[in-house]
């Protein structure tokens, strides 16, 4: 679901950058990834980069990094595009930095109705206090599973 909200809003607003939006819309999941890799803390948890404070500041800055060195050098291999566009595309300017932040806050909206916790607005406010509503509405058992 990340990847159309991505797309839809560089439809919405064809100044946004493409690519930044696309990395940013799924760089907050890597903490997933590295959460279960390396820490064995289960495949569904969310941590910093899940709340707006790490979207705004490290996930957004990974998300930059990412756009600009390994986007290229991903998309010409994957779908066979000319690498020389892509990184014209990919170069630092402000509206890639705003479409990476769009990107990863986006990200999170769209995961906040669908955890039984968030931490989007982590650290001033308990994760297990906001439960998703699409999880509310599914939980017809009572069970939210934290
Ligand atoms: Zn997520």
């Amino acid at each position: 679901m990340h990847y159309p909200v991505a797309w839809g809003l560089s439809k919405l607003d064809k100044r946004l950058n493409l690519p930044g939006l696309i990395v940013g819309s799924f760089i907050p999941d890597i903490e997933v990834l590295i959460l279960f890799l390396f820490f064995n803390v289960g495949i569904d948890n969310h941590f910093i980069l899940h709340s707006l404070v790490g979207a705004l500041t490290i996930g957004t800055l990974i998300s930059i990094l990412v756009t600009i060195y390994l986007y290229p050098i991903l998309a010409s291999l994957i779908f066979r595009v000319d690498k020389s566009k892509v990184k014209e595309k990919c170069k630092l300017t402000p509206v890639l930095i705003l479409s990476c932040m769009l990107g990863n806050v986006f990200h999170i909206l769209l995961d906040l109705p669908m955890h039984p916790y968030s931490l989007v607005l982590w650290p001033f406010v308990d994760p297990y206090s906001i439960i998703g509503v699409l999880v509310l509405v599914f939980a017809v058992d009572g069970d939210i599973k934290l």
